[in-house]
């Protein structure tokens, strides 16, 4: 009993503080921090880079989840601050999307539990730094996806799609990883889209001030 009666009083004082901390602020717990560190510059995309052009190789289904991964981080905001397209061609694309690879089995992705049958990362371009001091990105994004000989046809499938969502919410900005598990940018994510939480962290991503522009808007030096 004395233990319940003190866990209750610890909950009740930390409840006050977070209430007293930050009155207006979202939740704490409901977001998470972006920048791989708290002093690195902020990137978005910025309105006038709309829509923002998406290559994916032609191996197996991979364009198809990558259309499917741009239409899940659309519909995270009320404003269109993200639209994203599939471009034919790489040399118009600000992100490049690949698999490695041959093409995997063809399998219908499905409700199964996820299996660890894929994996991906993402390279954040080098920046440089024009005359004025503006921060601007030297190569486009560039998405290295992998399959492995594991699960099912359709465990391959849905890992790819899943992995292909996470890697392109990396091309968002969200360079960090969520340490919530359940969060599609969780470091070995098992949700199919975006959960609350990503989606408020976008949000607010979006609404701070990108420090970097890409490289489709970059005048750079000769
Ligand atoms: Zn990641």
């Amino acid at each position: 009993m004395q233990t319940r009666s003190r866990s209750v009083a610890a909950l009740a004082s930390l409840l006050l503080l977070g209430a007293c901390d930050s009155p207006n602020a979202p939740d704490r717990s409901s977001f998470y921090e972006f920048r791989l560190s708290p002093s690195d510059p902020v990137f978005h995309w910025p309105a006038t880079a709309l829509p923002v052009r998406f290559y994916a190789d032609q191996v197996g289904a991979l364009p198809e989840y990558v259309a499917l991964g741009v239409r899940m981080w659309e519909r995270q905001f009320l404003y269109g601050e993200f639209r994203g397209e599939l471009v034919s061609d790489s040399a118009d694309a600000d992100v490049i999307l690949s698999l490695q690879g041959s093409a995997p089995p063809d399998g219908p992705l499905t409700d199964d539990p996820p299996v660890t049958s894929c994996t991906g990362v993402t390279s954040v371009p080098p920046t440089t730094e024009l005359g004025s001091g503006q921060l601007v990105y030297t190569e486009r994004f560039q998405v290295q996806l992998q399959w492995f000989s594991r699960g099912s046809p359709s465990d391959i499938a849905n890992c790819l799609a899943r992995v292909t969502a996470h890697e392109i919410g990396h091309t968002l900005g969200v360079f960090n990883h969520s340490p919530t598990p359940d969060d599609l940018m969780a470091r070995s994510p098992t949700a199919r889209e975006p959960t609350a939480r990503d989606r408020a962290t976008v949000q607010i991503l979006y609404h701070v001030r990108s420090d970097i522009l890409p490289f489709s808007h970059g005048l750079l030096p000769p």
